[in-house]
């Protein structure tokens, strides 16, 4: 009888510790970042695996013998035989309005080296989306200060608009633009200049990327001001292909946190072609199939679980927004590859940028015909709405027939007249960068186009005229130009002010060859 006890006693503190040990597995096989654990039963997938050394991994392929951990750092020290752990928790990072002004890696540590960041939460860096209960619709816009943008592919607080085109074609530099006119504008309403402007923070999560190209775009948003509204989450090319892979979900994570705060947030994805790269090699290594283009199958889903999670929150949940601005890297043009076209179907709309203008000297190179955008009017403020209406018609007619008109000399008078505005058109948007332009000005110069202001001003000097102008009204007529900004529209009496300030600059205004 005792012995018979004496067994089962024995039997059961077996048990125990094997329930215990669940938890804890051995590396059966490391190499290329990823890790085959076996003996681990108690395992959720994407949950994060603690090896010796402080190194963690993400559990990511659950087989019936063993699981496959990608390795957050470099696995050099980890050997064979090594013990691991669960940890019970799915990838969190901190989140908190500290994070503004500061540079951090994906598992939100800072990289900037301006010392500890005070988290207001720890936040998953995977979330399900917004139900669309939650929501409501986009109706508020985003400012990007990209006049040609602004007009014709307007974006609102909350809409997710991809920025496509082929290597060296000024992709990084609207983003930043875009980040540039968040922060002037929200520095302005602090200083009580623009009236019911609710502050964007911005996120640049940088994926992929060489460690100078990261380095300047910071420098120039330090520059600029910017760095205090910003965050930005970056994995360089260098590192291992399972943060690089993360980094967009945790910069999600740290946007959602403002979202849920009541807050607007933009985010910018640069770009997801190297973050698709990223997991496609993750996946190799895990031995997953490929698909087509040799990516997993899975990527279309990546893409779009992280895209939805942009979304403008309905008042009852707070009323906060997340605008996303992914990137997508295309080869000579194509917009038909795997990953350009998933993303576009799930995005709201996306600005083409085409070598060939960048090389004309059209900058920014934005394709009239190609870049739409499917939300973003319903958000236009009415003044830009008033002057703009049909500006990305004339230019598309204008690109159409330039075509013809290379040959021939005989033009009747309306397609003369339409390649004259359109010539017009073309170098108003023309555009340096980092020097995004406010509202007002916007809608003057666009104002004064359409009122047939500049058509008498030769196409080479129509840069120069509008520049002189900006300048005009910005010191000349501060009063007209505030009340454009608190009215956000062109009432009788700013029209009638309009034409008398614009009239007043032409009599005066000599172009640089003195006409
Ligand atoms: P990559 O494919 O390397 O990421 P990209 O498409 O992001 O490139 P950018 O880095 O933004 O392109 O810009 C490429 C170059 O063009 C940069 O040297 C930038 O300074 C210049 N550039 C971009 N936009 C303008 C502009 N509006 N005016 C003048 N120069 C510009
Ligand atoms: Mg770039």
């Amino acid at each position: 009888m005792s012995n018979i006890l004496q067994e089962l006693e024995s039997e059961i503190a077996s048990l125990k510790t094997s329930v215990t040990k669940s938890n804890v597995g051995v590396v059966r096989e490391i190499g290329d970042g990823v890790a085959k654990i076996e003996g681990l039963s108690d395992v959720m997938l994407n949950e994060m695996i603690e090896f010796p050394g402080g190194l963690y991994g993400l559990a990511l392929n659950l087989e019936e013998t063993e699981v496959g951990v990608v390795l957050m750092g470099s696995g050099l020290n980890i050997k064979e035989g090594d013990e691991v752990r669960t940890t019970g928790r799915l990838l969190q990072v901190p989140v908190g309005r500290d994070m503004l002004g500061r540079t951090v890696d994906a598992l939100g540590a800072p990289l900037d080296g301006k010392g500890e960041i005070k988290a207001d939460a720890q936040y998953p860096v995977e979330k399900i989306a917004p139900g669309i209960i939650a929501r409501q619709s986009v109706s508020v816009p985003v400012q990007t200060g990209i006049q040609a943008i602004d007009a014709m592919i307007p974006v609102g607080r909350g809409q997710r608009e991809l920025i496509i085109g082929d290597r060296q074609t000024g992709k990084t530099t609207i983003a930043v633009d875009t980040i540039i006119s968040q922060a002037n504008q929200n520095r302005a309403a602090a200083e009580g200049k623009l009236k019911d402007h609710k502050p964007i923070y911005c996120i640049y999560v940088a994926i992929g990327q060489k460690l100078s190209n990261v380095a300047r775009i910071i420098q120039t948003l330090e520059n600029a001001g910017a760095m205090e509204y910003t965050t930005v989450v970056t994995e360089a090319a260098s590192e291992p292909a399972c943060k690089q892979y993360l980094a967009p979900y945790t910069g999600c994570a740290i946007g959602e946190w403002f979202m849920d705060q009541g807050e607007d947030v933009l985010i910018v994805f640069d770009d997801l072609s190297k973050h698709a790269v990223a997991y496609r090699e993750m996946s190799l290594v895990l031995r997953r199939p490929s698909g087509r283009e040799a990516y997993p199958g899975d990527v279309f889903y990546l893409h779009s679980r992280l895209l939805e999670r942009s979304a403008r929150l309905s008042e009852k949940e707070g009323g906060g927004s997340m605008t996303a601005l992914p990137i997508v890297e295309t080869q000579a043009g194509d917009v038909s590859a795997y990953i350009p076209t998933n993303v576009i179907s799930i995005t709201d709309g996306q600005i083409f940028l085409e070598t060939d203008l960048f090389y004309q000297g059209i900058r920014p190179a934005i394709s009239v015909g190609l870049s739409v955008s499917r939300v973003g009017s319903a958000a236009q403020t009415k003044a830009i709405k008033k002057v703009s209406g049909t500006t990305k018609l004339d230019l598309a007619q204008y690109r159409e027939l330039q075509a013809f008109a290379q040959f021939g000399s005989d033009l009747d008078e309306k397609t003369k007249a339409t390649l004259d505005r359109g010539a017009r058109i073309v170098e108003l948007f023309k555009q340096n960068q980092y020097s995004p332009i406010p509202l007002e000005l916007q809608v003057s110069t666009l104002w004064a186009m359409q009122n047939g202001h500049f058509d008498d001003v030769a196409v080479e000097h129509v840069k120069d005229c509008q520049l002189k102008m900006e300048e005009f009204l910005s010191t000349r007529k501060d009063e007209l130009m505030g009340k454009l900004r608190d009215e956000k529209a062109i009432t009788d009496e700013i029209g009638a002010e309009l034409k008398t300030a614009v009239e007043d600059f032409k009599n005066n205004y000599k172009s640089p060859t003195g006409e």
